[in-house]
């Protein structure tokens, strides 16, 4: 088969919900979790004789995700999408249709290559059912539940122009996106726990300068891994279609992470089966100039800008470490620990290879006193395992490095100590020095094994080697 002369063209649909203390609508929480159904009001219920209340701060989060994104922030209109399911109490759903808050932005990845944004406009986010029985999807199930407790959460939805070429540059677009979103402060970014949603629109063609093929919509994928397996998935399908001289017919499609394939949940809905019309209970939104103003003024440092920061600082740190250093929301702690004189390196190293996997401690670490301890790394005071073990302590409880070095023995001998046992075994040995000024590696090994006996595993290794270096001239 010639998959290689098909292109893949790719379109993806991001929900984010938005940080809002309260829903789009009422007053109820808009918290994650709780008990089903207690985050509830007749409001967010859609009973006849409520009316919806505009929340401003959910406007104010949109138009941050349109200023972070590039767009152009319009007035815009909200509009009823017209369509039932037990999960939307009111049988619409309300949302934005052609004239949205945010529209012709961009994303520029990583890699540099620049990802069109149609439009990232509002709408409330739906309950959640839940099918009984084994395989948890309605088909097959026995009963049905249903949860209101997220019903008119605040949500952006962002949707990608088709120009993501492959499964790998969507889960760039992904990450990326995910970073600015959250740096917003508009979102927590959540994807397991649903906070971020994304849709993949799939379609092939034969080359780039082919027309677009017919598209296929994947639900709901909820992790980076299953976007890239249920991007792969259905790029073969299709592929395999076509060469079998069939066509696609357009479709909306599950991905079932047991058996890493899609599955036809239903036909695509066209615009027209959502009968839009304005919804007569909301006011358009129109932000004026100085709102959109203030915003764009307030808007935090981007992840783009924040590499540039560290890329700037520590010039030959790799793509991928800055990366995940900002993605990790480490770099705030990496450029002041730096500033405090610590060596870019071994801060980096740790930071990376020990901090990351405990965030929440690590974002709360002392900067001076991280400092302080990759200046004992460096200097030789600590052995790099030592150093592991001190860093442990410290985002278990914090405390002064120094403190924790010496209740964990690691004392380690000042400068003035260590020369005066490494003379004393220089001159105890004077052949093996010899040999080692003549160029013999192996005998380092020797004196850095007297050392360690005459210092009981008090000195350090490296430091060692670095003295008789330094006793050759
Ligand atoms: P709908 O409401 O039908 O999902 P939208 O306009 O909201 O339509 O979203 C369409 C999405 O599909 C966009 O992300 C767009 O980039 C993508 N898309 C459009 N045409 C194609 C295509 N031929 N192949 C892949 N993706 C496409
Ligand atoms: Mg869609
Ligand atoms: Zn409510």
């Amino acid at each position: 088969m010639s998959e290689e002369k098909y292109e893949p063209v790719i379109g993806l649909e991001v929900h984010c919900e938005l940080k809002t203390a309260t829903k789009l609508w009422c007053a109820c929480p808009n918290e994650f979790g709780g008990e089903p159904n207690t985050h509830i009001c007749p409001i967010c219920l859609g009973l006849p004789g409520t009316l919806p209340v505009l929340n401003r701060n959910a406007v104010e989060y949109a138009m941050w995700i349109g200023a972070a994104l590039n767009c152009e922030i319009k007035p815009s209109k909200f509009h009823r999408k017209n369509y039932f399911y037990p999960d939307m109490p009111k049988d619409f759903q309300i949302s934005q249709y052609d004239e949205p808050i945010n529209v012709q932005g961009y994303l520029d990845l990583p890699t540099g290559i620049r990802i069109r944004i149609e439009r990232a406009h509002i709408e409330e986010d739906t309950g959640k059912s839940s099918h009984l029985g084994k395989s948890g999807r309605i088909h097959a199930s026995y009963g049905a539940l249903v949860d209101y407790n997220r019903a008119g959460v605040p949500l952006v939805e962002i949707v990608s122009a088709p120009d993501i070429r492959s499964s790998e540059q969507a889960k760039d677009y992904v990450s990326e996106l995910r970073a600015v979103l959250v740096a917003t402060g508009a979102t927590d970014g959540r994807m397991e726990e649903g906070s971020l949603r994304v849709d993949a629109n799939v379609s092939v063609r034969k080359g780039p300068n082919a027309p677009f093929g017919t598209r296929c919509e994947i639900k709901n994928v909820n992790s980076l891994r299953s976007l890239v397996r249920a991007i792969e998935y259905e790029i073969k399908r299709q592929i395999e279609i076509l060469e079998d001289g069939g066509r696609i017919v357009q479709q909306t499609r599950h991905f079932n992470e047991d058996t890493l394939s899609t599955v036809a949940l239903r036909s695509k809905e066209e615009a027209q089966d959502y009968r839009y019309f304005p919804e007569p209970d909301l006011p358009p939104v129109s932000p004026l100039d100085t709102w959109i103003n203030k915003v764009k003024q307030e808007l935090p440092p981007l992840p783009s800008q924040r590499r540039a920061k560290v890329k700037e600082t520590f010039g030959t740190a790799e793509d991928s470490q800055i990366i995940t250093l900002v993605e990790q929301d480490l770099d705030g702690l990496f450029l002041d620990v730096v500033s405090r004189g610590a060596d870019c390196e071994i801060a980096l190293r740790r930071l990376l290879n020990e901090a990351a996997s405990q965030i929440e401690a690590a974002k709360k670490l002392d900067a001076q006193d991280f400092a302080e301890l990759i200046g004992m790394e460096k200097s030789g005071k600590l052995s790099a395992t030592q150093c592991k073990a001190v860093l442990a302590n410290m985002l278990e409880g914090g405390g002064s490095p120094m403190q924790i070095a010496a209740s964990l023995g690691f004392e380690g001998m000042n400068s003035n100590e260590l020369e005066e046992v490494i003379t004393q075994i220089i001159n105890d040995n004077p052949d093996a020095f010899e040999r080692f000024k003549a160029g013999d590696e192996k005998v380092s090994q020797f004196f850095v094994g007297q050392v360690m006996k005459a210092t009981k595993g008090k000195a350090n290794g490296k430091a060692v080697i670095e003295f008789l270096e330094a006793k050759k001239s």
